[in-house]
């Protein structure tokens, strides 16, 4: 069956009226109806309603890692629609693509993690978690130990509770789950560490951290949750040796250890998990989606230790948790395509070369006096703007820097996300060189129009 949808611009912001966008400032959106309409994908590149080519800098939503319409993606989708349209994984029922996506991730993920529930959504996946641990320690005869450590900055999802782990900015005039989380210190040197050197700054944080536990109490703490590197907090990347003495502290105080590698994982820095691979921390539990199907489709999984499981899996009681579409047949088929299609071509080893070489080209824009810091890893940056070098004075929310700079560079074809005054960059994984130098050459001439418009 024909959709016959109507693919012009016109066409779809009538129908648009309709949608609610996410994360959107919907008044103004109502007031100016701007919106670019995507209608196709290729690649690296997506195409507007305007026939306009873009490179896709934020790769969807930081997950269209192995690059757009890969023909084996959506085979491997189709065929499982047509042998098996929809079962679920409730109750005693399986089927070949959850079990066979679970095992592989097993194969995959660090150490002992080795049980996957899978969900829908990165919020989904952190929530699970939460859920999962809570009911271990009830399992456990531990029924006070529930708090949760995050962190102010941190992006974990915006479900009830997962907004909630989420650093507060994200939750200005909006209710979230209370009295469960704490905020631990943003471990971003170059704003929080005045002189302090990398290492003294390293040593602050820790002791921080030591100090809330014991104000709070380890006996009620279940974990500490925390992205490898933050991403919609500004693309922040923590000190180094940090999720590794974290780890340890956690270790120390028996509280479990959750790694948010909703963005970090399948191959955004160049391995299928960051956290033991680059930050040298063995996570009692890994959540992670988006890249897992490359986004082909809406999946997430909460991997979990053997420990973890023997404990929820032990006699008394059901586990009481799960959505319908839970390991959804057409969802484990695009993650097990997608990690088929990255292991074959490489993607996280090239990503080695590529992503470095993406974060040098970035990297040399930091001589720009707008510039305040260049941050991040392989695939996944930010520019940080500023309107005093030196002073590292902030821009102004109403002069609205981000947007200025990115709306500059998609005139020049390149999509890249604002956040304030930080500008991200998490593209697919399947740039080149010459696409590196033409998303550096565009940013660098965007930049420049914006600080010569000040
Ligand atoms: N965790 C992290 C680190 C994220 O970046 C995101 C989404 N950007 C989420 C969780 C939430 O994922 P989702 O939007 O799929 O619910």
């Amino acid at each position: 069956m024909s959709l016959d949808l109507d693919t012009s611009t016109d066409g779809v912001l009538t129908a648009d009226t309709h949608l609610v966008q996410s994360f959107a400032d919907l008044n103004a959106l109502k007031q100016d109806g701007a919106r670019t309409v995507i209608v196709g994908a290729e690649g690296a590149y997506v195409t507007d309603s305007e026939g306009n080519q873009l490179i896709d800098g934020i790769g969807g939503l930081w997950c269209v890692n192995a690059g757009h319409r890969r023909r084996e993606i959506i085979d491997a989708i189709t065929e499982q629609l047509e042998t098996l349209d929809f079962y679920s994984t409730f109750y005693n029922f399986t089927h070949p693509a959850a079990a066979g996506l679970a095992a592989k991730l097993a194969e995959l993920a660090p150490g002992h993690l080795n049980k996957v529930h899978f969900g829908n959504s990165g919020s989904v996946a952190n929530d699970s978690a939460i859920r999962i641990l809570h009911h271990y320690y009830n399992r456990l005869g531990q029924p006070k130990k529930k708090q949760v450590l995050s962190r102010q900055g941190a992006y974990h999802g915006s479900t009830y509770l997962a907004i909630a782990m989420t650093t507060p900015e994200y939750s200005e005039g909006w209710d979230k789950a209370e009295g469960l989380i704490h905020h631990l210190k943003k471990p971003h040197h170059w704003r929080e560490g005045e002189g302090m050197s990398e290492a003294e700054f390293l040593d602050a944080l820790i002791a921080d951290a030591k100090g809330r536990i014991e104000a709070i109490g380890a006996e009620n703490i279940a974990c500490f949750i925390a992205e490898p590197i933050m991403g919609a907090g500004g693309i922040i990347v923590p000190p180094k040796g940090y999720h590794a003495a974290m780890g340890a502290l956690c270790r120390d105080y028996e509280i479990k250890y959750i790694s948010d590698e909703v963005v970090t994982a399948f191959g955004r820095l160049g391995h299928f998990f960051a956290s033991k691979d680059v930050f040298d921390v063995q996570p009692d539990i890994i959540t992670t989606a988006k890249g897992l199907t490359s986004g082909y489709q809406p999946l997430s999984a909460t991997i979990m230790s053997d420990e973890i499981y023997e404990v929820i899996s032990g006699e008394s009681g059901s586990f009481l948790h799960g959505m319908t579409y839970s390991g959804h047949p057409a969802a484990a088929a695009a993650g097990l395509a997608n990690i088929a299609l990255m292991e074959r071509d490489q993607i996280p080893q090239t990503v080695r070369t590529t992503g470095k070489l993406f974060e040098g080209k970035l990297r040399d824009l930091a001589d720009m006096d707008m510039v305040g810091e260049v941050r991040g890893s392989h695939f996944m940056m930010g520019i940080e703007f500023v309107r005093d070098k030196a002073a590292k004075t902030p821009f102004e929310v109403e002069d609205m820097i981000g947007l200025k700079v990115a709306q500059a560079a998609q005139k020049r074809g390149l999509i890249a996300r604002p956040l304030g005054n930080i500008l991200i960059l998490s593209p697919t994984l399947v740039m080149d060189e010459a696409m590196i130098d033409t998303t550096a050459g565009i940013l660098c001439e965007s930049i420049a129009e914006v600080q010569n418009s000040l």
